[in-house]
């Protein structure tokens, strides 16, 4: 194989762009098996990416392309994760690649997510081969697409190739673009070895699968290798390549994507972005940029049924075996009872986890509302991190607390720019810059972190009736003036419904809240009060009404519908209620603080 003849590259997008589509038609050209089969067929992919139309994990397939000389290559496509919240995966996944196709659908145009993507790109030394895509739309204005591109991101308009996945328009000249554009990958095949590490996966049989790109060096069975970052050793069991699925090769040698197994049991030792060289002709530095997998959003799982809690710790155990980047620790509530404190990489990550505890696990969980990581320094000079608001301080005993920020950028139709400013401005948000973009405009924003966990992302789409879209990066951390709300029902404090919050929405959430819960704890036979306070002070309170028999009779003759919702609303609490004192509270109302209204 000769590394000339290799070009390793990945497709980046904006979501609904194209991606999936684009890559379906590629490997159908070359004589590969549809993206939806092969995933189906091979490695650890979820169902639930599926149903999402997301990629979590990045699946990379080797095809060969012959030219019509008869000249061979191989290209390996690496499809990378699709979502703000595998952003570090992302870039690692690409500086696995020497290029990019960059995809803009050319009714569209360029989108947040088709900025930052085209950033992490130009931050890898990539070479981008603009794609202006679904030129086959009535709405198609490929111009005007291209043209955006240079305007924001400086690509050339004229490099730019026009495709239509779907119609299967442009995909010769996209070949020929690969083979033309991208670079061979550079490496010495007779250094030590050099290799990154891109993703990985466990398997039962093998251990932890590590997906890598040989930089330099050659791998084979039997090789001792040692992983730089994490500094352990291992024996390579067996090397291969993706074709797609798992293929074993005889070996893998610098420019190469592959796999390599090598018997490594825990998957923390094999974390994204570290570096694989030999243990006796080590090489001398490790690739650049490894970050260990952190955690930045937290949140606390209890099962309904307290009964379940040895099933949950077993599930949590499965599921951690194979991702470095979740945790979790028992955690005990006087509401909930016994649980975890779980950690995730953000809020999709929580909701994917969730979902695969009950779908494959059949187990019904209560989750408390989700939380970031906060910096407190309390008067007494104890420093502490924590996600738990259980563990937040009142306020005589804060000196100072920090709270994570990000960078926020948002594209979006000039008409929206006031209310998605306003909307910024009640997040607490200050601009960094506004650019004009003919008839749209990029917002930057620093941002708490805190602000956009909630409701931000279904309101900045409601407010621009779906035509603004969003990415960001974490930044780092600033002070703020954060304090715990706690609520109580029937004179109870729940524990497991405190939030943390800026002081200035303190009174509004605490409204927000109580009302909710209000309105979704069934009545019972007496009035419950709900109270909201900070430190002991009431801020809000609200009551669940005494349950009257023509609750529902009320409702006849008048909307037949809202009927309908209310019985409907009483059967989904049933599904999920935990019993605080003798009021039995729905999941809803732990997480009462998300909801939109
Ligand atoms: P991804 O999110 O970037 O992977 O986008 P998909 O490939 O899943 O496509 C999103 C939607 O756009 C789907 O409904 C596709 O059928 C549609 N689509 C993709 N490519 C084209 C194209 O070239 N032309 C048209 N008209 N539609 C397309
Ligand atoms: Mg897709």
């Amino acid at each position: 194989l000769r590394p000339d003849h290799v070009r390793n590259f990945s497709i980046i997008a904006h979501v609904d762009h194209g991606k999936s589509t684009l890559a379906d038609r590629i490997l159908e050209r070359l004589g590969a098996m549809g993206e939806r089969d092969k995933r189906d067929q091979t490695l650890d992919t979820l169902e639930l990416e599926r149903e999402r139309g997301i990629t979590i994990k990045s699946t990379p397939v080797r095809l060969t392309y012959t030219r019509d000389n008869g000249e061979q290559y191989t290209f390996n496509l690496i499809d990378t994760p699709g979502h703000v919240d595998f952003n570090y995966e992302v870039s690692r996944s690409l500086a696995a690649c020497e290029g990019v196709l960059l995809l803009v659908d050319a009714s569209q145009g360029v989108e947040a997510q088709t900025i930052v993507n085209a950033y992490l790109a130009i931050d890898n030394n990539l070479e981008i081969i603009p794609v202006i895509n679904k030129i086959d739309l009535p709405a198609a204005d490929p111009e005007n697409a291209a043209r955006e591109l240079e305007d924001v991101i400086g690509i050339p308009a004229s490099d730019a190739v026009l495709a239509s996945g779907k119609a299967g328009i442009g995909i010769p000249e996209i070949l020929e673009a690969i083979v033309e554009r991208i670079p061979p990958p550079p490496g010495d095949p007779d250094a030590p070895l050099k290799a990154l590490i891109f993703d990985s996966f466990y398997d039962a049989y093998q251990g932890v699968i590590l997906f890598v790109r040989v930089l330099d060096g050659t791998i084979q069975a039997k090789d001792q290798i040692v992983l730089m970052n994490a500094d352990k050793g291992f024996e390579v069991d067996k090397v291969g390549t993706f074709s797609p699925g798992l293929v074993v090769g005889q070996e893998l040698s610098a420019g190469a994507v592959g796999w390599v197994a090598a018997g490594i049991k825990d998957i923390h030792d094999a974390q994204v972005g570290d570096t694989l060289t030999g243990k006796e002709l080590r090489t001398t530095e490790a690739f650049p940029g490894f970050k260990p997998a952190q955690p930045v959003v937290f949140s606390g799982l209890y099962p309904t049924d307290t009964e379940d809690y040895r099933k949950l710790r077993d599930a949590l155990e499965k599921l951690k075996l194979n991702d470095a980047a979740f945790t979790f620790e028992p955690e005990t509530s006087e509401a909930l009872g016994f649980g975890f404190r779980c950690g995730f990489l953000g809020l999709l990550h929580a909701e994917i986890i969730q979902e695969r505890l009950e779908r494959e696990y059949d187990l019904d969980l209560i989750a408390t509302a989700p939380a970031v990581v906060y910096r407190v320094s309390l008067t007494n000079g104890e420093i502490f991190e924590t996600q738990n608001p259980a563990e937040f301080p009142t306020r005589d005993r804060i000196k100072v607390v920090e709270e994570p920020y990000i960078k926020l950028s948002i594209m979006l139709p000039e008409d929206y720019v006031g209310p998605v400013m306003q909307l910024l401005q009640e997040r607490r948000g200050s601009m960094i810059t506004m650019n004009y973009l003919g008839k749209r405009v990029e917002l930057l924003y620093d941002v708490p972190f805190a602000e956009i966990l909630y409701d931000f992302h279904d309101r900045l789409k409601s407010i621009s009736r779906g035509y603004a879209s969003m990415d960001y990066e974490q930044t780092g951390y600033r002070e703020g003036e954060l304090r715990k709300v706690d609520i109580m029902v029937q004179g109870e404090l729940v524990d497991a419904l405190a939030v943390i919050v800026h002081e200035d929405k303190a009174y509004s959430l605490g409204r927000k809240i109580v009302d909710k819960m209000a309105e979704v704890i069934p009545r019972q036979m007496f009035p419950v009060p709900v109270q909201a306070t900070i430190g002991g002070k009431i801020i809000a309170r609200a009551t669940v009404k005494a349950y009257r028999k023509d609750v529902l009779a009320k409702c006849y003759g008048g909307d037949i519908s809202r009927k309908k919702k209310l019985l409907e609303k009483q059967k989904k609490g049933r599904a999920r209620m935990k019993q605080i004192g003798t009021v039995e509270v729905p999941q809803e109302a732990f997480l009462a603080v998300l909801s939109t209204d």
